[in-house]
């Protein structure tokens, strides 16, 4: 009960906030009181009353500042699906628009399909088709969705595993495609919660702890900036955020790594009011610290289909910390935000960004022709559909692909190395050619040789540039190495600078020890050829990145090795990589302070050995043993069955040990 009067309240603050007018409220006022009339009794499976459903989706969607029709459907939504109510009544009340727009909700939550295959496609044929009818039932539908997801826990458990699922698959990557980036985050959040609870409350529990760490980093960047800039009447504004939960949970699988080992945990906002500041903030952060070659991409110039401006980079920060920074104007910002909704706030048409939504403008020039229904589907189907078909793997990623793409270009997409190593595919099940164009909704497997194999042909087969560029490179590379030349050989080594050399004079004594045990994987693939650069001897947990060399496999650098930027083609031939193990053991690493070297490295050896670990590689910095405080890392292995946190504590109860902290 309480809660139906706090969300009132609620609603009604949001609805000033956003200064809909005296007439607006009252028409949004009835809409409630029709709703409120014919859900009493209903209750949702949280035992709540059902009118804290629509009443919620209707605040989220005020808050996005939507215009009245919206948030009116949102209220009324599941009157005809669940109630006594007619969309005629609502016709009566509301007028045509808002009935078509309930109407439309109400259509997208009822599909029966025979496979589960065909009704994913169907989703999205369904999705896009009343989205060129009017984009808003999109916008209700997902505001629909996040509520509903956020009391997932209430249904049973198969129940909320499928829903998430299908979150997963079909409405985050929706939300994501018009631009709507905070409900695809909240969506894949939400869905992470029903999937792996208590995966989510691991990664929930590890944020919060590593908060004031975040606030530092915060104050560090913007100290950093501020001081770049004194003197100049550049201004900005910065947002720290943590990374979203499903985000990091996505890495940790992919790369199979505890959530200790992750890296780029936390992500900065700077915003700035004009373009040109964008650059010039840019300058400033890349001159402060170093960047990851491989994860600078400027939206703005090259804005994503959805319209989409801001500019990111990746930068390393004090010892190994790894921050991905994107730089954007505010208008940027709060379009990037809203996406299609902000779109719509804005529909006098003349605000910048716009037009950058080239997707948005044929849906509306096709909406503006008034076509039959079987029209408007031939023009989803052949006009907005020919641009992007949706492709599902095997394990049910979906991939977004443009009409007419090959098997070639979907196994490419997924990786130049499945890709290269492309044998031939099946689609639903079947064996296909590799000519053959994919359609929307297939799920696609890529057969994979052990070798890379690709044929000359493939170029012209191959549908996409990004595909055919790839197998051109391929053979580019495969012919140069005849040749007999070698990468990471001969490559000039920038020079150092010689203020950075005067503050180099630490001597790290580097020991590695059993690199046997140490392996790389690429995508899952650790039967890989490859080898350590000389120049920047990469040791677990450095950020690295792999080389393809000519004839010596890959080349694993560490991501802020110098020689790197001195490679022409970096681009295309380098890889993402990660650290793993040859064995079904488990890498940790340690950060520890300590006041006495030698004593200190044969106890952790031996607290280690006695819980069947093996120190794989250390470092402890020489330089300050004289100051009695000396700092060191540590990668140990340990077998899948044993427990780091008790590794830990013991190595604590060490009395030289000042300080220890998983990194
Ligand atoms: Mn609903």
């Amino acid at each position: 009960m309480q809660k139906k009067e706090n969300l009132l309240v609620q609603f009604q603050e949001v609805l000033k906030e956003q200064k809909y007018s005296h007439e607006e409220k009252s028409m949004i006022e009835a809409a409630y009181q029709l709703a409120e009339k014919h859900h009493e009794g209903q209750k949702r499976a949280s035992g709540e009353e059902f009118i804290i459903h629509p009443l919620s989706v209707a605040i989220y969607l005020a808050a996005m500042n939507v215009d009245k029709e919206m948030i009116i459907a949102g209220l009324l939504h599941d009157l005809v699906e669940d109630t006594d109510i007619e969309l005629t009544d609502l016709e009566d009340q509301f007028g045509k628009p808002i009935a078509q727009l309930v109407d439309g909700v109400t259509k997208i939550t009822k599909l029966k399909s025979a496979s589960k295959t065909e009704q994913k496609a169907e989703t999205i044929r369904k999705m896009l088709f009343s989205m060129i009818q009017d984009m808003r039932v999109i916008i209700v539908k997902l505001a629909d969705k996040v509520h509903n997801m956020s009391t997932l826990q209430y249904l049973p458990r198969e129940k909320q595993k499928k829903v998430a699922k299908e979150t997963l698959e079909i409405y985050a990557p929706l939300a994501g495609k018009l631009g709507l980036y905070f409900i695809k985050n909240e969506l894949e959040n939400l869905a992470l919660r029903g999937l792996k609870p208590d995966l989510y409350k691991t990664i929930d529990l590890y944020m919060k702890k590593k908060e004031k760490k975040r606030r530092g980093i915060t104050t560090l960047i913007t100290h950093g900036i501020e001081s770049k800039l004194e003197n100049s009447d550049v201004s900005f504004s910065i947002k720290s955020r943590i990374k979203h939960k499903y985000s990091i949970y996505r890495k940790m699988k992919k790369f199979n790594k505890n959530i200790d080992l992750i890296f780029d945990l936390y992500g900065v906002r700077i915003i700035t009011d004009t373009v040109e500041n964008c650059y010039v903030i840019l300058g400033i952060v890349h001159r402060l610290w170093h960047p990851i070659h491989g994860r600078f991409k400027d939206y703005i110039a090259s804005p994503k289909s959805n319209g989409y401006r801001s500019i990111h980079t990746t930068v390393i920060i004090e010892k190994r910390k790894v921050i991905e920074i994107q730089i954007r104007t505010r208008e940027m910002d709060e379009m990037n935000e809203y996406g299609i909704a902000a779109h719509w706030y804005y529909k006098s048409g003349d605000h910048p960004g716009h037009k950058d939504i080239k997707w948005l403008e044929t849906l509306k020039q096709v909406q503006e022709q008034k076509l039959s229904p079987e029209e408007f589907y031939q023009h989803i189907r052949d006009d907005i559909l020919k641009e992007e078909i949706y492709v599902f793997t095997p394990k049910n990623d979906i991939y977004e692909l443009p009409k007419g793409a090959t098997p070639l270009d979907f196994a490419y997409q997924i990786h130049t190395e499945v890709g290269n190593r492309c044998r031939g595919a099946k689609a639903n099940g079947n064996i296909i050619p590799l000519h053959a164009p994919l359609q929307n909704g297939m799920v696609v497997e890529i057969i994979t040789a052990k070798d890379p194999c690709p044929k000359r042909e493939w170029i012209s087969i191959a549908k996409t540039t990004s595909a055919k560029r790839k197998i051109r490179h391929f053979f580019r590379t495969h012919e140069e190495n005849l040749l007999t030349q070698e990468a990471g050989k001969k490559t000039p080594v920038e020079p150092i600078p010689k203020k950075e050399r005067k503050q180099k004079p630490k001597k790290i004594v580097k020991k590695v020890m059993n690199r046997e045990k140490i392996a790389i994987e690429v995508d899952g693939e650790r039967n890989l050829l490859f080898s350590f650069a000389n120049c920047c001897n990469p040791v677990p947990p450095d950020p690295i990145v792999g080389f393809v060399s000519r004839g010596r496999g890959i080349i694993i650098h560490r991501t802020d090795c110098k020689n790197l930027n001195s490679f022409e083609d970096l681009e295309t031939r380098s890889i993402a990589v990660n650290w793993t193990t040859t064995s079904k053991n488990n890498i940790f690493s340690f950060f520890l302070r300590t006041s006495d070297r030698a004593n200190t490295y044969i106890k952790i050896n031996n607290v280690i050995k006695r819980h069947g670990g093996t120190i794989i590689e250390f470092d402890l910095d020489k330089s300050t043993e004289h100051l009695r405080k000396i700092d060191g890392h540590f990668s140990i292995e340990l077998p899948a069955n044993r427990n780091i946190d008790i590794i830990i504590k013991d190595i604590r109860k060490i009395p030289t040990v000042l300080f220890i902290d998983m990194r």
